[in-house]
């Protein structure tokens, strides 16, 4: 009996010197002190806080330099990887696109499981931004992971066993999830994607143990009835933001999707949700203004507090009301105390996609500060008494075309940033690229297809032209100052869409970029000090970690997300095979080399000879810009992820091409669009694509 009760008490010492038993035994008093165990990443930002910055500082400014690849691991599938890993006493737990789940030794990379939910690849067409996925969160020795077809799934940390699987969304409609998963209070938090397409926003809480739903907030209020759910509460009052009697949304929902950032906050007990575009995105056409009416519609690029526990409304603040260029608010949040004036302040930091810097009050959704960090047209600055953007007058494009910065790819987008204790600077991937923004005057709402309400010039076939266009776009990584709204110092990275940042108390900013390198900076001043070839578009944002006393940083590399399927445009076009996406983890004094790059180069057949006229031309150019491009590539130029179509085998043979339309490949992602495209407008696109194509031969041909 003595015995037994000695060893039940030695077996409880155990336990409370290593904390809870098993793999990925958190809970929410372990990521709260998470700063008493920093060699492990246990939640997406690191902390609850989600600042993206690391204590261990073994890898510093002095020793960089010794900074080696340790171990690299090849995942099932190429496209889009976006995810923060997460590890956990020495497994790493990551996901690459179609929500695959790879559990890893975090020290060798050697494969534990992998689990793939089996998400059915026509749901890609449902994706307004490649089927990517940000990662998992883990709690009490489970793994969630949220579907690109909508689901969250509950998996044994231990073996990747499916505990449960629960469809958050209706799979009607196109709504789909990439964003990463959040736990806190027993509940895990989940949103959804769809905005482009036509879906209305909301954010559910699901029992962390049984995966029942508690609770879930609406971004947009529905105009018929009250849902019974936690956003009841200001139905009435985002209604009375938007036209109750005409307009798309009355059928679309609306948007607001919650795609990326759902920040837990311990603090003010808040849970902090940024959310999306409106759909559609032009708003004369989703909510006509009505004289004298409000038409800001709640709550779309707002970011909004809510109770963690019954998802009840706490407080919200706008961003950019009455949003018409797809100026999403779901960026990463970081939250964080910033002496303001001699007072210390609770605040948030948010760089939506709209250009400027917020620095919002967690106790009240206040606005702190705004100011500009990327060249931006559609504002010339925010009020600080009414709170509001002063906009100017032309960038509605009401009356006529009209020219904008930020594009619909945002002066920041998904890339997460980071916020470094050491200098208190925020570390934020920035980009600058132009777009035309047209009112469709024959806009139709067309369930589950592309739906903006606006139409964009095709790319223009001159060369010149083209390379003008491509060179516009810029791409820094910008050292911001939060308190005194200023830059401290920026790194010019040529292209756009470069990865999201890591800060470190080694006085290191880690960043990727678009053409494959993968950088370390001095935190202080911008001076590179590291620089390795990931070979592949590195994205998603790194993070460091320690097993065994050795500090490790884990970086993603593919080819794949959004910028390279409309964007391609040479900027990232490689005219090859797709490769898998890899994990990349370096040490100090890592010596392994990464597998010899076979990309192998796809010949652009000879283009079939078609007698179109230049009228059918330029019809299949316009249906092509409304209908294929996104997927496909601007001005046919693929990213090299999806099919180039000037060197696809349909292109020959008009029958083929005709029932790849109509949905003969729908398996492999490719949707059925016979009921948007008849005959004659399918085969003016194939003379669209001829042309391109016979370009494009020409092109490679006189170069030869
Ligand atoms: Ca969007």
């Amino acid at each position: 009996m003595r015995v037994g009760v000695l060893a039940a008490l030695m077996l409880l010492a155990t336990v409370v010197a290593c904390g809870p038993a098993g793999p990925a035994a958190v809970d929410e008093a372990r990521i709260l002190g998470a700063d008493r165990e920093p060699g492990n990443w246990m939640s997406h930002g690191r902390t609850y806080s989600e600042e993206r910055y690391s204590p261990l500082d073994a890898i510093n400014t002095e020793t960089v330099g010794q900074l080696g690849l340790a171990w690299s691991y090849e995942m099932r599938v190429p496209r889009g990887a976006e995810a923060t890993p997460i590890v956990v006493d020495g497994v790493m737990y990551v996901t690459s696109a179609w929500s695959i789940v790879y559990a890893l030794d975090a020290a060798t990379g050697e494969e534990l499981w992998v689990f793939d939910p089996e998400a059915p690849r026509a749901r890609g067409a449902s994706a307004c931004c490649d089927v990517g996925n940000r990662g998992v969160a883990v709690w009490n020795g489970r793994v969630y992971v949220g579907t690109i077809d909508g689901r969250l799934i509950a998996l044994d940390a231990r073996t990747g066993a499916k505990l449960w699987d629960v469809v958050t969304v209706d799979q009607s409609r196109p709504y789909t999830i990439t964003g990463a998963p959040r736990v806190a209070r027993g509940l895990v938090f989940i949103g959804n994607g769809g905005a482009e397409f036509g879906v209305r926003g909301y954010v559910s809480a699901y029992d962390a143990r049984t995966g029942d739903l508690r609770w879930r907030f609406y971004t947009t209020p529905n105009p018929h009835e009250r849902d019974q759910t936690a956003s009841d509460s200001v139905r009435d009052m985002a209604l009375a933001t938007w036209n109750p009697n005409a307009g798309a949304w009355l059928e679309s929902g609306g948007g607001g999707t919650a795609w990326d950032a759902l920040v837990y906050d311990d603090e003010t007990d808040t849970l902090w949700i940024g959310v999306g575009n409106g759909s559609p995105w032009n708003r004369e056409i989703r909510s006509p203004s009505v004289e004298g009416r409000n038409n800001d519609n709640l709550f779309l690029s707002s970011v909004v507090g809510v109770d963690p526990d019954t998802g009840a409304y706490k407080c919200h603040y706008q961003e950019t009301p009455g949003e018409t260029w797809d100026y999403t608010a779901t960026q990463p949040i970081i939250l964080t105390t910033l002496t303001i004036g001699g007072q210390a302040r609770q605040v948030l930091l948010h760089a939506p996609k709209n250009g400027f810097f917020y620095v919002i009050d967690r106790t009240d959704c206040g606005l702190v500060s705004a100011q500009s960090i990327a060249t931006q047209t559609w504002a010339r600055g925010v009020d600080m008494t009414t709170g509001r953007p002063v906009e100017n007058a032309d960038a509605r494009f009401a009356a006529a075309t009209a020219i904008v910065l930020p594009s619909p790819f945002g002066a920041h987008n998904w890339h997460p940033m980071s916020l470094s204790r050491q200098t208190g600077l925020v570390y934020i991937p920035v980009q600058e690229m132009a777009q035309d923004y047209t009112s469709d005057p024959a806009f139709v709402y067309r369930p589950g297809r592309w739906n903006t309400g606006t139409v964009h010039a095709p790319l223009p076939t001159d060369r010149a032209t083209r390379a003008a266009v491509r060179n516009s776009m810029r791409g820094f990584l910008l050292a911001w100052d939060p308190v005194n709204q200023r830059e401290a110092w920026r790194v010019d990275l040529g292209t756009p869409w470069n990865g999201g940042a890591l800060s470190t108390a080694g006085g290191l900013v880690f960043q990727g970029m678009l053409d494959g390198r993968f950088r370390a900076y001095n935190a202080q001043n911008g001076a590179q000090l590291w620089e390795f070839d990931n070979q592949a578009a590195t994205m998603a944002g790194p993070i460091t970690y320690e097993v065994d006393g050795v500090q490790y940083v884990a970086s993603l590399a593919s080819y794949g997300t959004l910028f390279f399927l409309p964007v391609g445009m040479g900027v990232a076009n490689p005219p090859t095979e797709p490769v898998n996406a890899r994990v990349n983890v370096f040490r100090l004094g890592g010596a392994a080399t990464l597998p010899r790059r076979d990309l192998v180069r796809i010949e652009t057949p000879r283009p079939p000879t078609l007698r179109a006229s230049a009228q059918t031309i330029a019809r299949g150019a316009a249906a092509y810009t409304q209908f294929c491009m996104v997927c496909h590539g601007t001005g046919v130029i693929s990213g090299g992820v999806l099919p180039d179509l000037r060197r696809a085998p349909s292109l020959q043979d008009a029958a083929v091409w005709r029932e790849t339309v109509q949905g003969a490949r729908a398996a492999n992602g490719m949707p059925d669009f016979s009921p948007w495209l008849s005959d004659a407008e399918a085969e003016s696109i194939r003379a669209y694509v001829a042309s391109e194509a016979a370009a494009l031969y020409a092109d490679e041909h006189a170069a030869r």
